[in-house]
């Protein structure tokens, strides 16, 4: 189901503050386009640059906890891996019942870092805009799309303010869809861990065994921005109308000539339901704490693992001489 401006009412928000936590990407676009649609709204920060550019732009700028015990509404907005702690020192201890609290990702509610008490209502507005953008197409009148879900109805009202807040934040210009704290969880993670950079990678590393240089493998694959212009195309045309924009040659090439068959299509497809698999079940959320906890030495050890390969120090060379390092 999706949702549009007219099923929003913002009279849902009358007498409420709304209170951003996390003054970065998201948080700033989403407090200035809130202002803008006549909500109260106020800032809670650590003092840090964030504090400063909020107090800038003209919003009450509390600490953390001071900010959280004011605040009727909470927008979760700082990263995800420190979301648990900052929710559990500053949001828990001054939450109210009747309070609402929002995320823009159902990561932490999904696998349980943060369980909110009962009585209070928990909601997801979860842009699929990047944080400038979600400021720039509402500044341009047009809005951005976000995935919606009730989590916790404690008040009975919180479909209702949800909506409400959607349209403060200008997404329902364009349209929010129902969807569920699990779903955007699962989607999200899968777009970072579909593979996009293994498939990337793998394909320099074969076009160098087979006698291309480093230089030109990259070049062709994502240094020239070639790929930039066709992911644009993807967004603007959709991933099988894009191919009317390329020569036929380049059509057929993409749609036919390589079209895997049904074993090599079943192995690549089982990978993901592998990958999938791991998101569902909590093995990759349990293995990200753990990395974190052990102060992310495997994950500095991959990179380093990476980095000794002649693929990156290749990279590093030829995007020195691009003047782009
Ligand atoms: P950012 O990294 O841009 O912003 C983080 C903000 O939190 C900054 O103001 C930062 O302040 C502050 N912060 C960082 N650490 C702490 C801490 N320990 N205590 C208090 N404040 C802290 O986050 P995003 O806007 O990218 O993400 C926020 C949420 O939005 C996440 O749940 C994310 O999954 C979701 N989301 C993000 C999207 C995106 O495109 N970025 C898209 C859709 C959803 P400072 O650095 O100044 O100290």
């Amino acid at each position: 189901q999706w949702y549009f401006d007219e099923d929003g009412d913002l009279s849902a928000l009358d007498g409420k503050t709304v209170g951003i936590f996390g003054y970065g990407n998201q948080g700033r676009s989403q407090a200035l386009n809130m202002r803008d649609a006549g909500v109260n709204v106020i800032v809670g920060s650590r003092s840090d640059a964030s504090a400063d550019k909020s107090k800038e732009d003209g919003f009450e700028t509390l600490p953390l906890s001071d900010a959280a015990e004011k605040a009727d509404i909470i927008f979760m907005l700082v990263p995800d891996e420190v979301m648990p702690a900052v929710y559990a020192e500053h949001i828990a201890p001054n939450l109210q019942p009747g309070n609402v609290v929002n995320f823009a990702s159902g990561y932490n509610v999904h696998f349980k870092k943060i369980v909110p008490q009962t009585d209070v209502d928990v909601i997801m507005l979860a842009p699929r805009m990047v944080g400038q953008g979600v400021r720039d197409t509402v500044v341009a009148g047009v809005g951005f799309p976000s995935l919606v879900a009730v989590h916790q109805d404690a008040s009975g009202n919180a479909q209702n303010t949800l909506i409400a807040l959607a349209k403060a934040i200008g997404s329902t210009k364009m349209g929010v869809i129902e969807s569920s704290f699990e779903e955007e969880t699962i989607a999200d993670l899968f777009n970072e861990h579909f593979g996009f950079l293994h498939a990337v990678r793998q394909g320099v590393e074969v076009l160098v065994e087979k006698g291309v240089s480093y230089e030109a493998a990259i070049l062709e694959l994502y240094a020239s921005g070639e790929m930039r212009e066709i992911g644009q195309y993807f967004v603007d045309h959709g991933l099988f109308e894009q191919l009317k924009l390329h020569s036929r040659t380049s059509a057929f090439g993409q749609l036919a000539w390589v079209r895997p068959n049904e074993a090599a299509e079943k192995a690549s497809k089982d990978h993901l339901r592998g990958v999938i698999d791991k998101i569902k079940d909590g093995t990759f959320a349990d293995k990200w704490d753990e990395v974190q906890k052990d102060q992310m030495k495997e994950f500095a050890q991959t990179e380093a693992d990476l980095k000794a390969q002649p693929f990156w120090q290749e990279e590093i060379k030829l995007y020195k001489r691009l003047g782009r390092l």
